[in-house]
C-alpha cells in the first residue's frame, strides 16, 4: 500500500499557494525560508480506512498505527526503532491539589532517544530512505540531534551533526554512542549552522530542519493522534507544550485537526503555548499581536531557547485556532515543577519538558484554566538528559560513614533533603 495516495498536496503558509505532493520541495518555491509547507490530505479517503474498527484491531504500538495520516511509504517504515505510543498517566495527586477535573500525563521521556524528537526525526530518516539519500545532517546542541543520530544508526544512514563549541557533554556523548559524526565547531550556534548549511549544500545530504522540512510536524502530530486515542477520542479541555521553534505546537494542532476532519472527534481542545520568560518571542508577538521579533536566549530550559524561532506561522496559528493561549514561566519555576513531578508522579523531566508543567500551574493560578477543565500536558523530554541542572535543584547527595549511629543520627534529624 503507497501511503503517498493519500498526502495531496503542499500548502505554503504564507502565500496559501499549492504544490503536488510528488514535487522535491522542502520549502514554497517563492517564499523560500518564509514560506513553511503544510501537508494537506485526502480525508474522503483516510476515512474508509481508519473508523473504530481500525484502532481496536490495530497491534502496531508505535507511530505507524496511524501510517494513512503520515506522508511515507510503507516499505521503509518496517526496521524503524519504535517511537511513540508512549504513556498517558491519569494524575491523582496533581490532580487534586491544582483542583481540576482530570489531568494527564504524556510522559515523551519514553521515546528511544529519550524525547519527543523521535518522532520527527524516524519520518526524516524514511524521507531519506525513499530518496536514496545515505547522509543526513543537521545542526543543533540538543534532542534533535542525538534523536536524529539515533533513529539513523538503526537504519543504517549515516549522520553529519554540526554543534557550537559550548554544547553539553551530556548530549554530544548520546550522539558519538549512536556513531555520528560529529563537527564540534569553533563558534556559536549560529557558526555550527552556517557551516552545516554550507556542507549540506556542498555534499547534497538531507537536510533534517524540523522548522523548515514539513514532513517532521506531521511526525510529530502523532503525540496528539495519541493522546486522543488513549482518551478513547474523548479530548481533554486543554493540551499544554512547551514552545521553541513552534514545530512540536504546530504538530499538536495538526494532529487534533486530522482527527476532526475525519470525524473522530467533536471538538479541538485548547493548546496553551509555554515559554520561558528568559526567551518568549512567541508569548510578546501573540499579546502583542504582532509579528515575531529575535529575543535572547536567556533560560535554563535549552530545548526551548530559540531566539528566532523557524515556524512563527504555525506556532501561532496553534494557540489562535484553538481559542488557546500563551503563558510564560521563569527558570526557577521550571525547576520546581521538575521537583515536583518526580516527587508527585515519579517522572524525571528535563528543564524544557518541567516547563509545560509550570505553564499548567501558571495558567490554573491564573484561571485560564479552571476547576472543571481536563488537561494533558506533554513532558517532552527526559531529565537524564542534562541532570547538571537538576542537581541545582535537588542538591548534592551527602555521604554518610558506614554505621547505625550516624545513619539513625542523619534519618532523625529530619533534614534528609
Ligand atoms: C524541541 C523541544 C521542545 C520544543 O519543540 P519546538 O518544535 O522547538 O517548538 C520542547 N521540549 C523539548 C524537550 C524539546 O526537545
Ligand atoms: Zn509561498
Amino acid at each position: 500500500m503507497s501511503n503517498l495516495s493519500f498526502a495531496t498536496q503542499y500548502r505554503c503558509t504564507k502565500c496559501n499557494k499549492t504544490y503536488s505532493i510528488k514535487e522535491d520541495i522542502l520549502v514554497c518555491p517563492e517564499c523560500l525560508d518564509d514560506g513553511i509547507l503544510d501537508i494537506e490530505y485526502d480525508y474522503n479517503k483516510i476515512k474508509k480506512i481508519m473508523d473504530n474498527d481500525y484502532f481496536k484491531n490495530n497491534k502496531e504500538l508505535s507511530i505507524w498505527r496511524y501510517l494513512p495520516l503520515l506522508p511515507v511509504e510503507e516499505t521503509y517504515t518496517k526496521n524503524t526503532l519504535r517511537v511513540g505510543w508512549t504513556p498517558l498517566y491519569n494524575s491523582q495527586t496533581l490532580r487534586d491539589e491544582f483542583n481540576v477535573k482530570a489531568l494527564y500525563f504524556k510522559d515523551e521521556g519514553l521515546n528511544p532517544t529519550q524525547s519527543l524528537k523521535d518522532r520527527a526525526s524516524v519520518i526524516a530518516c524514511v524521507k531519506a530512505l525513499e530518496k536514496k539519500q545515505k547522509i543526513i545532517s543537521c545542526s543543533s546542541t540538543g534532542n534533535a540531534a542525538s534523536s536524529l543520530a539515533g533513529n539513523a544508526a538503526k537504519l543504517g544512514l549515516e549522520t553529519v551533526i554540526f554543534v557550537p563549541k559550548r554544547a553539553p557533554i551530556g548530549k554530544l556523548t548520546q550522539l558519538m554512542v549512536f556513531g555520528s559524526t560529529l563537527i564540534k565547531v569553533n563558534g556559536d550556534y549560529k557558526a555550527a549552522y552556517n557551516l552545516s548549511k554550507e556542507a549540506i549544500d556542498h555534499y547534497g545530504w538531507y537536510n533534517r530542519n524540523a522548522a523548515i522540512n514539513p514532513n517532521l510536524v506531521e511526525g510529530k502530530k502523532t503525540v496528539a493522534l495519541e493522546i486522543a486515542e488513549q482518551l478513547n477520542f474523548k479530548v481533554p479541555d486543554w493540551v499544554v507544550t512547551s514552545v521553541g521553534d513552534g514545530c512540536t505546537i504546530g504538530g499538536v494542532y495538526k494532529g487534533f485537526y486530522d482527527l476532526q476532519q475525519l470525524g473522530l472527534i467533536e471538538h479541538l481542545p485548547k493548546i496553551l503555548g509555554v515559554q520561558s520568560e528568559g526567551c518568549s518571542p512567541f508569548y510578546d508577538a501573540f499579546y502583542e499581536n504582532r509579528a515575531l521579533e529575535e529575543t535572547d536566549e536567556n533560560t535554563i530550559a535549552d530545548s526551548i531557547a530559540v531566539g528566532i524561532p523557524r515556524n512563527p506561522i504555525k506556532g501561532i496559528q496553534a494557540v489562535k485556532k484553538t481559542d488557546g493561549t500563551y503563558v510564560k514561566v521563569s527558570d526557577n519555576e521550571i525547576m520546581d515543577s521538575m521537583k515536583l513531578l518526580g516527587e508527585k508522579e515519579g517522572i524525571f523531566a528535563e528543564p524544557a519538558a518541567a516547563a509545560c508543567l509550570a505553564g499548567f500551574i501558571k495558567a490554573r493560578r491564573k484561571n485560564i484554566i479552571n476547576k472543571d477543565d481536563s488537561i494533558a500536558v506533554i513532558i517532552t523530554g527526559n531529565g537524564l538528559k542534562d541532570t547538571k541542572n537538576a542537581l541545582k535543584v535537588i542538591g548534592e547527595p551527602i555521604l554518610l560513614d558506614a554505621n547505625l549511629k550516624d545513619l539513625i543520627q542523619y534519618i532523625e534529624r529530619g533534614d534528609k533533603k
